[in-house]
């Protein structure tokens, strides 16, 4: 059966994860990127070199119209998306009443509107065919909220309650929709917020580290293969025990 996988934000951390993991579990994989080309070039060559295959994809989720040119690419070139892992994301940490309109609005745009521009793009395949399954990634913040990260945490409970809605739309068309709620993850995203903050998030986890996008890669395996045949609308909290 000729389908693919499509991860949004797979140059780097967490989407690097997911997407060598599924092209490990045989997914034809679409490596989208937004500035780093070399490294999503990298991961796809690697992905080649191993015997799978895979396409690099430039596009910025919040445009529509570049998703929409996305999930027809990847389609003409691997097969029909039908795993969608929306990954994608941005993070800034400041106040409410310093976050401005236009941080405020490009938060919403790529964490939010960029899961749905990549649903509306891949759903009418999904609905023809009565078959899809689409893992959504939120964030423990989005469960529990987080002072000096309103925006995000919005942006991220938002991908939630998508999540939800969504899973109960397309349950009857045959199409599973999930999300992950990493806790702290080694990646750029926590790297900027400097050695002194990581150390005090690693103190805070239960589990004394913080986590790999590997371990969250399992966890988009899980969810997107037949073992979770009957898991739709769940968030699954990956945290070290962060929001026990
Ligand atoms: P990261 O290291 O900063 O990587 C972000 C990825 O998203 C990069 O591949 C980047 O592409 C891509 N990206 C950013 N904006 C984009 C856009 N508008 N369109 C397309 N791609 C875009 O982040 P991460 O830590 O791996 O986070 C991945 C996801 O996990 C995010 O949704 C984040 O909110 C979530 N998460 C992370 C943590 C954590 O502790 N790290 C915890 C909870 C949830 P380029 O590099 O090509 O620009």
């Amino acid at each position: 059966m000729r389908r693919s996988a499509l991860v949004t934000g797979a140059s780097r951390g967490i989407g690097r994860g997911i997407a060598r993991a599924l092209a490990e579990k045989g997914w034809p994989v679409c490596v989208n990127y937004l500035e780093h080309r070399d490294a999503a070039e990298s991961l796809a060559e690697e992905l080649r070199k191993a015997g799978r295959n895979a396409i690099i994809y430039q596009a910025d989720v919040s445009d529509r119209k570049a998703v929409e040119a996305m999930v027809r690419a990847a389609s003409e070139a691997l097969g029909p998306v039908e795993l969608l892992v929306n990954n994608a994301g941005i993070a800034q940490q400041t106040l409410f009443q310093d976050t401005d309109d236009a941080a405020w609005s490009r938060m919403l745009a790529v964490n939010l509107t960029g899961p749905r521009n990549t649903v509306m793009a891949a759903l009418p395949h999904m609905l023809t065919e009565k078959r899809g399954c689409i893992v959504n990634v939120s964030s423990i913040w989005g469960l529990r909220g987080s002072s000096c990260e309103t925006a995000y945490a919005a942006s991220k409970a938002g991908l939630i309650g998508l999540t939800r809605s969504l899973a109960l739309e397309l349950a009857p068309s045959g199409i599973r929709v999930n999300a992950v709620a990493p806790g702290c993850i080694a990646t750029d995203m926590v790297r900027a917020l400097g050695t002194e903050t990581r150390a005090m998030l690693e103190d805070e986890t239960p589990m004394g580290r913080l986590g790999t996008p590997e371990e969250i890669a399992k966890a988009v395996c899980f969810l997107a293969s037949d073992s979770a045949s009957f898991i739709t609308g769940q968030t699954l909290t990956i945290d070290g025990g962060f929001i026990v």
